[in-house]
């Protein structure tokens, strides 16, 4: 049995605490706030409730494994998940409105058809089998195994574009040439709005950002009823029935090293915490830790952060009313949220909204203006200035609060080609003994994604350097 110290309570770093300490080890998290969950927040003010972090989860199977891996109750006994049908509507700039349907390609083709002409659909319905290809070539590599030492392949793109006969091919084309070229005006819009929303530029990213799309439109948009929060108090007290400990008011100022492995950590307060083993859930910049040697930088610089509102309006939600909207716009693209669920509201009177949109890291850019925001919002919700009781701002300045992220930022999953520039350090360091988890690490982050760091950074510890991946 070892003695392993984990930085933060966030996802990532949770989900490693349960798989470890299932296999036998002393696990204890070390967490600088007073709670867990970390980007899982909540907010509540005069009986509304808001999620501040993210508003939906992806790939629910990671939560499902990892609960089925640790214990007896399966993760639908310990939250209530909900898959939206509709999946989203989108609003487009030329005022364009059209709402798909939940993980269906069949029923997503036909409202393509309808809204931009016969042939529409099976042109998406291409360009998400290529996205398709795409997964199924680097899903294991990418999601399931540690960054292999040779993670330059993996910055080949493995969307297989379209060759045009007579021209040669330069270079891989980026997402937003994918769009325009194969599908063109509106849907091409749909294309790069479902990547733009992950904090990604189409403009610069790799065609393969196309199986964002494809892995929501196949696996669906699930919410968990109570709020996202919930998802988090699940995980929480799954590592408490495993014996995790828990240290809140913790924050933890550096790993130790002694004989050229991690010892334990140093906290604020200068106490010592001796480990056999140590875990970093955490953006490992502000600790300095050792990364990786050779491997990808985890360069935060251009990784953006998102700025949201929270609204409390009155009068009841509309029956129809979608729970994802994303409002297109030339400079910005709204997500808007409307859970219909009662314990985001005072009662049935009343509708908590969320709006978010991404924007640069804190101190790099300017905020986004939350009147233009609420101006664009009210293209999704009818009568929203009128129903607008007050509104709340969640900046930047408060993601890191929340995270410890440098500038707030939010780090995107990993994706493959564009040189590598997507994808995020090993899970495993330059000092023996230290790991890393979450999104700031392999294969990076988002709910799902940083999920999936539990798995590799808990079979890195229990098999050693030779393990290969989880199932
Ligand atoms: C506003 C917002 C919107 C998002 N939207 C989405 C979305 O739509 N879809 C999606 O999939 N994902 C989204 N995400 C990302 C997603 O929430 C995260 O990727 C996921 O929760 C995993 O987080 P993590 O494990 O990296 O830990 P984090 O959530 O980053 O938590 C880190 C924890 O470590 C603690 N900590 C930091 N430094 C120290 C220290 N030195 N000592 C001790 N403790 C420390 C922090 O207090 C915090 O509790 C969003 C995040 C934010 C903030």
């Amino acid at each position: 049995m070892a003695r392993i110290a984990v930085i933060g309570a966030g996802m990532g770093a949770m989900a490693t605490a349960a798989r470890l300490a299932v296999a036998g080890h002393q696990v204890t998290v070390y967490e600088r706030s007073a709670g867990h969950g970390g980007s899982l927040g909540r907010h509540e003010r005069e009986g509304f409730a808001f999620d501040t972090g993210p508003g939906l989860l992806h790939l629910p199977a990671v939560y499902r494994d990892l609960f089925v891996k640790t214990g007896k109750r399966p993760l639908e006994d310990c939250a209530e998940l909900v898959q939206l049908d509709p999946a989203l509507r989108h609003v487009l700039a030329d005022g364009t409105e059209l709402t798909l349907p939940g993980a269906s390609r069949g029923g997503a083709a036909a409202v393509l058809d309808q809204t931009f002409g016969a042939g529409a659909g099976e042109r998406w319905n291409g360009v998400l089998g290529r996205a398709r290809d795409a997964w199924n070539a680097t899903r294991r590599p990418l999601l399931e195994e540690p960054l292999r030492p040779d993670w330059q392949v993996l910055g080949r793109d493995p969307y297989p574009a379209l060759r045009r006969s007579g021209l040669l091919r330069r270079r891989p084309p980026t997402l937003a040439e994918v769009a325009a070229r194969e599908l063109g005006g509106g849907l091409g819009e749909l294309l790069t709005a479902r990547v733009q929303a992950y904090g990604i530029d189409p403009a610069t990213a790799p065609a393969s950002a196309a199986v964002l799309p494809y892995m929501e439109q196949t696996f669906g948009s699930w919410y968990v009823r109570g709020g996202m929060r919930a998802l988090a108090t699940a995980v929480y007290e799954r590592c408490l029935e495993r014996k995790v400990a828990f240290v809140f008011g913790a924050p933890v100022r550096e790993v130790l090293e002694r004989e050229g492995r991690a010892a334990g950590l140093l906290l604020a307060d200068g106490t010592e915490a001796a480990a056999d083993f140590v875990v970093c859930g955490v953006d490992p910049r502000p600790l300095r830790v050792p990364l990786p040697s050779g491997g990808v930088p985890a360069d935060g610089r251009q990784v953006a952060s998102r700025y949201t509102l929270l609204l409390a309006l009155r009068g009841a939600r509309p029956a129809d009313a979608v729970h994802r909207t994303l409002v297109h716009s030339p400079d910005t693209l709204l997500t808007v949220l409307r859970p219909d669920d009662p314990a985001t509201r005072p009662d049935a009177d009343h509708e908590a909204v969320t709006l978010s949109a991404v924007c640069g890291a804190a101190g790099t850019d300017e905020a986004p203006d939350p009147e233009a925001l609420l101006a664009l919002a009210a293209r999704a919700v009818p009568g929203l200035r009128e129903r607008l009781l007050w509104w709340e701002a969640r900046t930047p300045a408060d993601v890191e609060a929340a995270t410890g992220a440098l500038g707030g930022a939010v780090p995107p999953p990993a994706l493959a080609g564009a040189g590598g520039r997507l994808l995020r350090p090993a899970n495993t360091t330059a000092l023996p003994g230290l790991f890393l988890a979450g999104g700031w690490a392999h294969p990076g982050g988002g709910l799902a994604h940083a999920g999936m760091t539990g798995a590799l950074v808990a079979g890195l510890i229990v098999e050693g350097a030779g393990f290969k991946g989880s199932q």
